[in-house]
């Protein structure tokens, strides 16, 4: 018994594939289940979807009603802030505390994006013609229109459902779309939350809605509808290729922010205070189930052995424990599968010479938990090192100079974040304009803003989450042209 209502809301909810287990990564116990709404339940969204969109009852409200209602939507979150963190804290596993700072971050999204409904503006101009490609000789009005994108699928990770919900549904609300959001099939429960309240909120009736499911029956269906316009997606490397394949059915828009093997570098000069307990919760923090988790460190040969020392002593002071265990620094894996999956990169490491400073093994106690794990010796060419583990493991190797550590923190399939620590500012703004990586941090990590905008290079990922970028990727542009 969990206490929390939603589980039993979830369990009533109709559907028509099989029963899926929501199963308690601290405890290893069943604490609810579903029914995958699979195809149909698809189908039956996307529909209404497409009514609502058509009808114009949310696209064409001034933008100032739009914008009352995202902000009550944030204010009515806010009522249930601690009712959320619970519930993302039970299904997840992350800490109570870390849990209330995701549910801040995102109510936060709905205020920000409150703000920009007011402001989705074209540009205009008046275009003297004269000859030209089409032998007008005459003045042109031209202004350009920016609407909504139309239909649009939202398709979540595990790892943060309430921020990735929210980070999703708030600038696709802002802009006008109506939506279908499919959370992971591991964390459903706070999404039935964000359903209640976006309609208490004045959101109207299948404007947004909510199918639970598989990915590969729901979420497949959803990539794949003839009638969505733009997928937005957060998840792994793997599904964001499959969803560009499904997308060339109608040539929808995607979205997509994916894996990451980010790279931390640390310098002779870097003040070590703060840089290896910043590395360290930048892998070690929700177990590394962060697509931004810092992986990968590079430190130079001068402070080589204190930044290893420093973070596996970190590592051996971190306490991971469940949400009931007192003050835990980070929870478990999300699932048994995942964590076979974290165990078997570290073997793998080993098998090819890695060497483990501290940690590489389960904890000892109920629970899908790894010990935060130091490996040294990792070769570049290794899966360690190439490969997103998504597991507190990271991997620490030595540096000399610029050249060779650029070279090897790009040597990578994903670019998605970067840190630097050095005293040197020079340097520091001219890595961060080497780093093949869409965000870059100078003397701190792990950042986040709603205003800020969001997205990987390479196979991180395609487009941008958060700011004027964020939700210009829920609008398309018509260009409208007037004889004068
Ligand atoms: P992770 O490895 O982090 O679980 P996934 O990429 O597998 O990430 O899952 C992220 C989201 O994608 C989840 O909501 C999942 O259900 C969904 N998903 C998985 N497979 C598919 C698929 N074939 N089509 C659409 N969505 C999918």
């Amino acid at each position: 018994m969990t206490g929390l209502a939603v589980v039993d809301q979830l369990r009533e909810r109709p559907g028509v594939g099989d029963t899926i287990a929501i199963i308690d990564p601290v405890s290893e116990e069943q604490i609810g289940e579903f029914k995958d709404g699979g195809a149909e339940a698809i189908d039956a969204a996307v529909a209404r979807a497409r009514a609502t969109f058509d009808s114009g009852i949310w696209r064409d409200k001034p933008g100032s009603e739009k914008a009352k209602i995202l902000w009550k939507v944030a204010e009515l979150l806010d009522a249930r802030a601690a009712e959320l963190a619970q519930i993302d804290s039970l299904n997840t596993g992350m800490p109570l505390g870390q849990a209330s700072r995701n549910i801040d971050a995102a109510i936060e999204f709905f205020r920000y994006f409150s703000g920009w409904c007011t402001k989705i503006n074209g540009v205009a101009r008046d275009i003297r013609m004269s000859g030209g490609l089409n032998g007008y000789d005459a003045t042109i009005h031209s202004y350009s229109i920016k609407e909504p994108v139309g239909v649009v699928g939202l398709i979540i990770p595990w790892n943060g459902p309430a921020f990735n919900a929210a980070a999703k549904l708030a600038p696709s609300l802002a802009a006008g779309c109506s939506s279908v959001l499919k959370p992971a099939e591991e964390t459903p429960l706070s999404a039935l939350v964000f359903e209640q309240v976006l309609e208490a909120a004045g959101v109207p009736e299948g404007v947004t809605n909510l199918v639970q499911g598989w990915g590969h029956t729901a979420g497949q269906r959803l990539i794949e509808h003839p009638d969505v316009d733009k997928i937005a997606f957060t998840g792994s490397t793997e599904i964001g290729k499959k969803i560009v394949e499904a997308a060339g059915g109608n040539l929808k828009r995607v979205m997509l922010e994916l894996g990451g093997k980010s790279p931390t570098l640390i310098y002779d000069d870097a003040d070590l205070e703060r840089a290896i307990p910043a590395a360290a919760m930048g892998i070690f923090m929700h177990s590394g189930q962060a697509c931004v988790a810092g992986s990968r460190v590079f430190a130079q040969r001068g402070v080589y052995e204190p930044v290893l020392q420093g973070i596996s002593a970190f590592a051996g002071r971190l306490r991971f424990g469940g949400p009931n265990d007192g003050k835990v620094h980070s929870g478990p894996i999300i699932s048994e599968r995942q964590m076979n999956r974290v165990l078997g990169y570290i073997d793998d490491g080993k098998n090819n010479g890695a060497e483990v400073a501290i940690g590489g093994h389960r904890l000892d106690r109920p629970g899908w938990f790894v010990h935060p794990t130091v490996m040294t010796s990792v070769s570049s060419d290794t899966r360690v090192f190439q490969e997103e583990i998504f597991g507190p493991v990271v991997a620490v190797t030595p540096f000399d100079e610029d050249d060779e550590v650029v070279s090897l923190a790009n040597d990578s399939t994903y670019g998605l974040a970067a840190a630097v620590y050095t005293r040197d500012l020079s340097r520091a703004h001219r890595l961060a304009g080497r780093l093949d990586a869409g965000s870059v941090t100078l003397n701190c990590q792990m950042m986040w803003d709603p205003d800020v905008s969001f997205g990987g290079f390479k196979q991180s990922g395609w487009g941008y989450e958060n700011g004027e970028l964020g939700l210009d990727g829920y609008l398309r542009s018509k260009s409208v042209w007037t004889m004068l």
